[in-house]
Parts: C-alpha cells; sequence; structure tokens
C-alpha cells in the first residue's frame, strides 16, 4: 500500500519538523518542496534575476534541473547535479522563493516531480499546495498553522542557534509578507483544502501535533481497513 500525507500552512508553522517525525514514525519519506522552490530561487540569485522581473524568472528556471536523492533519509536537493542544501535555508533564499514561486513556469518545472514522488513512494510532503493541487486525493491533508508570533519567535530562535544575528520585529513582519504573497498569489495560492483537518500549533508542543496527525493517520487508515474487509 502506498499512502500519501500532505501537510501544508504557512512559514513557521513547524511544518517541516513535525512533517519529518510524523514520516519517521511512519517509515514513509519526508518530501520538503519549500526547499525545491528554495533551490529555484538559489539559482535565481545566483544568476542575478531582478526579482520584480517575472518574465525574466520564468526563461531562467528553465535552465535549472532540479531533482532530490535521500542519503540516510535526508533529502539532498540537487541543482543540475550540485548539491545545494547548504545554501537553502537564509532568509534571502527563503524571500526569493515567495516571489518566484508565484510564477507558473517555475511551478510546472516542479509540479511534475513532485506528484511522482508520491506515486512511487509513501510520503509525507510539505508545501503551500499539496492538498489542493499536487495531492488533491492524499489520505490524509493537515493545515498547519499558529499566529504570526509564535511563528517569528520559533524562526527567531533558530537563526540565533546558527549565530546568525537577526530582530524579532523583522522577522515577524517578513513572515507577514511572505504569508500574504503566499495567499493571494493567482497561481495555487496557499489555502486549506476542503477536507484538510485544520491544526494550530500556537499552543502546542511539536510532540503533541506529531501525535494528533498520527491518530488521525491512524483512525482514517483503520476505516479504510475496516470498510475493505
Ligand atoms: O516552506 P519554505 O519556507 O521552505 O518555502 C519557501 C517558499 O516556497 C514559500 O514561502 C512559498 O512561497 C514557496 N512554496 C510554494 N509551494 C510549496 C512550497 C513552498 O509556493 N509547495
Amino acid at each position: 500500500m502506498i499512502y500519501n500525507i500532505a501537510i501544508d500552512g504557512p512559514a513557521g508553522a513547524g511544518k517541516s519538523t513535525i512533517a519529518r517525525r510524523v514520516a519517521k514514525e511512519l517509515s514513509f519519506i519526508y518530501v520538503d518542496t519549500g526547499a525545491m522552490y528554495r533551490a529555484m530561487a538559489f539559482y535565481l540569485l545566483r544568476e542575478g534575476v531582478d526579482r520584480n522581473n517575472t518574465e525574466l524568472i520564468g526563461d531562467t528556471c528553465q535552465n535549472a534541473e532540479i531533482s532530490i536523492e535521500y542519503q540516510d533519509g535526508e533529502q539532498i536537493v540537487l541543482l543540475n547535479g550540485e548539491n545545494v542544501n547548504a545554501y537553502l535555508r537564509t532568509e534571502e533564499v527563503g524571500n526569493m522563493a515567495s516571489v518566484s514561486s508565484a510564477v507558473p513556469r517555475v511551478r510546472e518545472k516542479l509540479l511534475s516531480l513532485q506528484r511522482k514522488l508520491a506515486k512511487d513512494m509513501s510520503v509525507v510532503m510539505d508545501g503551500r499546495d499539496i492538498g489542493t493541487t499536487i495531492l488533491p486525493d492524499a489520505d490524509v491533508k493537515i493545515y498547519l498553522t499558529a499566529s504570526s508570533l509564535p511563528r517569528a519567535r520559533r524562526r527567531y530562535l533558530e537563526l540565533q542557534e546558527k549565530g546568525e544575528t537577526c530582530n524579532l520585529d523583522e522577522i515577524q513582519k517578513d513572515i507577514e509578507e511572505r504569508d500574504q504573497r503566499d495567499m493571494n498569489r493567482e497561481i495555487s495560492p496557499l489555502r486549506q483544502a476542503d477536507d484538510a483537518v485544520l491544526v494550530d500549533s500556537s499552543d502546542l508542543t511539536i510532540e503533541q501535533v506529531v501525535d494528533r496527525i498520527l491518530e488521525i493517520f491512524r483512525s482514517k487508515t483503520e476505516k479504510e481497513v475496516s470498510h475493505e474487509s
């Protein structure tokens, strides 16, 4: 049996940490689609493409081949064959990704790769449009959110741990701007799928959210098994 779990939500809601843990518990593959958009953004920044030039973003992305492989269960993003994981988690790349991901030709390039992964193996896939566009038939759909301050605080602590200087207000402003772009773009905007379960992680620990998602998955699949027998 191949199962697909889709987790969508705004930046900093804890999607990647939670999706990774759920995948580990179930021995599924974790697919981080944000990292694919970030790799594309990294390519555009490296090529010096102006973030306001939508036409040029669409043209330039045609020269970037994104693929992924797994090493010890970790997703490695390859950009034209080069492992670019080390460059993807900066604010600059995240902000560019939120602009370039609104360009239809960028999304088209990544859509088939994401669908193919979920067809070939059981995955927990996180992103913005997984439940609505990429995997509309996913077995479980979660919309994971939190208010912007706890999300900014998490990001702030993450950056501090990495030794980067940062400012909480600026991070919160950045997060809110990114939410606006992701939710209001024309193509595949971030929104809760009609059949997704809403989980607000503002006052929950990571373990509580993971347990909740595992519970939803188990009750759903148990129901399916009992229907079949
Ligand atoms: O999740 P992460 O912050 O790594 O994503 C970076 C950016 O990529 C997001 O702000 C969003 O604009 C874009 N993205 C997307 N669709 C996805 C995953 C990410 O548009 N499925």
